[in-house]
């Protein structure tokens, strides 16, 4: 059920984690090791995202499989970037493979990424929906659970809650609605990471200055630290130093 990982701290290149360690994301594409609730291969798209030198995210998503993609390698190498998220997608049954149904979803100021399933979905969470613009709803970018959270925790951070305390509420309250759901997330700004573990596996280490956290570790350098059920990961960087941060927080009240 999708894999995905996300960096925060000094500018790195994305291509390490995303291609190049002995198991990237682009390896857990086809050999996944911990694929909980289902799934066997994430060949229903791809994603990565990158906090650009003007500030910006820029993405790039496709439909197919992330091993059939010839530029990719490529593109990534010259890249550097202090935040950064990517995503292989497993479709959940039922829902559309297309392009726009691939994590990162994104703002001008956040990378956001989903690896489970909302029980129910639509009915089940609907009525969470009540409070989101219909512009919102009618923009979404794609009929999904993923792109439905997404547009949830997007009017919470506008409305200016705090990214992780938005988080942690999102995940509280469709747990709630759909008892059962796989609810883990990612969510990157250019100064702080926030990932859950809920139901589905997480882990977290230190790479170079910075942090990474990654559904299944990239490779089998020590530091790997696994995230365990119920709790969130929070990085942060000093604006000055790049110096980066983390703590490991639980979710449940
Ligand atoms: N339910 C989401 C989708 O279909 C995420 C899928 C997953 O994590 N495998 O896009």
């Amino acid at each position: 059920m999708c894999r995905h990982l996300a960096y925060l701290g000094p500018s790195v290149s994305p291509a390490e984690p995303v291609s190049h360690a002995p198991h990237s994301l682009t390896v857990q594409s086809y050999a996944p090791k911990d694929m909980r609730g289902g799934g066997t291969v994430n060949a229903d798209g791809f994603g990565v995202g990158w906090f650009a030198e003007d500030g910006y995210p820029t993405r790039y998503r496709r439909s197919g499989p992330i091993w059939t993609d010839a530029a990719l390698d490529r593109l990534l190498q010259p890249v550097r970037a202090g935040a950064f998220l990517a995503a292989v997608r497993s479709a959940t049954v039922g829902m559309p493979v297309s392009e726009s149904a691939c994590a990162p979803f994104a703002d001008d100021d956040w990378l956001f990424s989903h690896n489970g399933v909302v029980l129910g979905w639509p009915e089940s969470v609907a009525g969470l929906a009540a409070d989101v613009p219909v512009v919102d709803l009618l923009r979404l970018d794609a009929p999904t659970d993923s792109a439905l959270l997404w547009a949830l925790l997007r009017r919470a951070l506008r409305g200016g809650a705090d990214p992780v305390a938005a988080v942690t509420g999102l995940v509280r309250t469709v747990a709630a609605a759909a008892p059962g759901s796989r609810l883990n997330l990612l969510l990157v700004g250019r100064t702080v990471l926030v990932a859950t573990a809920w139901s589905h596996a997480l882990s977290v280490r230190r790479h170079g200055d910075g942090v990474l956290v990654a559904s299944e570790p990239c490779d089998d350098e020590p530091g790997w630290q696994p995230v365990a059920e119920g709790d969130l990961v929070v990085a942060r960087v000093s604006e000055n130093s790049r110096a980066t941060t983390y703590e490991i927080e639980s979710m449940v009240e």
